[in-house]
């Protein structure tokens, strides 16, 4: 509920035919399908207009509004600044490859997990985004730029599994055939590796694309780096990844930030190496995803392409498949919780 009006957009189809009560079931359909194209009450124009009025009255859709627009004059990325419902503000990137366009949405609105490279969970955590709210940010950046957004990455701001039952919500509403039909293989959560909730995630067969956010190859660094180490270390973290690929069979990627002075000499590119070859189921496809650290203003955490260029190429020496991530959009800020920042009025 949303200041007493139902989240409309964040039910699942069982749950909006409760909703409607004595309404039919082709009825329930077509209002779930407006819903999920992105459309308002006043819209649904094969709906009778007594429905769409008890619908204005009692529920509420709660996508963002866009609060900023940035285009890329590189490469066409877009990047927008959400407002949300209440004046949270989150940021959701698009970016266009050969197979389509993909989207990076955010999940919460700040975050808890104090990693110290990243700008998202500098200002703190103000709070978990709704099912509507995360798909809103597809629904408004699709009719926007006229696209179908094919591909869903859950990298912008929050942690996913830290907000699970929502993200959970989103994804079976995603996937749905009267909705987006997102196939779930084409969506990735990334997470800085809360392991009960790989277990979980694991149990739910959506099969999703993890993502695992390493960064480092041992305990001590990387709980200085990542606390949630703190609380799940190295280990337990990939036996949630084993037993994620146990019940899912998805292959597995690992995001390691390359930093200079910090985690980017050959002697830890062979220390993952030697680690995902150890811990790893033997026949767990996986690879490793390098991104060169994006500065943020009071980490002063920055590495070059010859560092990067070098993790990899002793990474593959050593077995294992790994690519650097492509730098998109960035002279419009892409890299994520920058915008957002500025809007708390933060320099960066
Ligand atoms: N909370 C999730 C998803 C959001 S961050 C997670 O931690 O995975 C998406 C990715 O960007 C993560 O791999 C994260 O570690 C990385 N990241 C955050 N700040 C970064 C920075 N300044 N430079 C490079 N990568 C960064």
């Amino acid at each position: 509920m949303i200041n007493g009006k139902e989240d409309i957009l964040s039910l699942d189809e069982a749950s909006l035919a409760n909703f409607l009560e004595n309404e039919p079931s082709y009825r329930v359909k077509q209002v779930y399908s407006w819903l999920h194209k992105g459309c308002a009450f006043e819209e649904m124009t094969n709906v009778p207009k007594a429905l769409r009025e008890r619908l204005e009255k009692e529920a509420v859709i709660a996508s963002p509004s866009i609060e900023k627009k940035l285009v890329s004059k590189i490469d066409g990325t877009v990047k927008y600044l959400y407002k949300l419902y209440d004046g949270q503000c989150v940021e959701s990137v698009i970016m266009k490859y050969e197979h389509g366009y993909t989207i990076c949405v955010s999940s919460q609105a700040g975050c808890k997990m104090g990693c110290a490279f990243c700008a998202s969970t500098k200002d703190g955590y103000a709070r978990d985004l709704l099912p509507s709210e995360i798909e809103g940010q597809i629904l408004v950046s699709q009719r926007d730029l006229w696209i179908r957004i094919s591909n869903v990455v859950m990298m912008g701001i929050g942690e996913p599994l830290d907000n699970y039952d929502n993200v959970i919500g989103f994804l079976k509403n995603i996937n749905s055939e009267d909705g987006l039909n997102i196939g779930l293989r084409h969506v990735s959560l990334s997470t800085c590796g809360l392991a009960d909730r790989i277990r979980d995630l694991a149990n739910e067969g959506l099969p999703v694309t993890l993502s695992v956010s390493l960064h480092h190859s041992n305990d001590s660094d990387r709980s200085a780096l990542m606390p949630v180490n703190r609380r799940w270390n190295i280990d337990a973290l990939l036996s949630a990844c084993n037993y994620y690929f146990e019940k899912t069979g998805r292959r597995i990627s690992f995001e390691y930030a390359v930093i200079g002075g910090v985690n980017a000499t050959e002697e830890k590119a062979k220390a993952l190496a030697k680690l995902l070859h150890a811990k790893l189921d033997r026949d767990m496809p996986f690879h490793v995803n390098l991104i060169p650290v994006n500065p943020v203003r009071e980490t002063g955490f920055k590495s070059t392409r010859k560092e990067v260029d070098e993790f990899r190429a002793t990474l593959e020496k050593c077995g294992v498949n790994a690519t650097v991530r492509r730098r998109l959009g960035s002279d419009i800020n892409a890299s994520c919780g920058q915008l957002r920042r500025q809007a708390l009025g933060e320099s960066i």
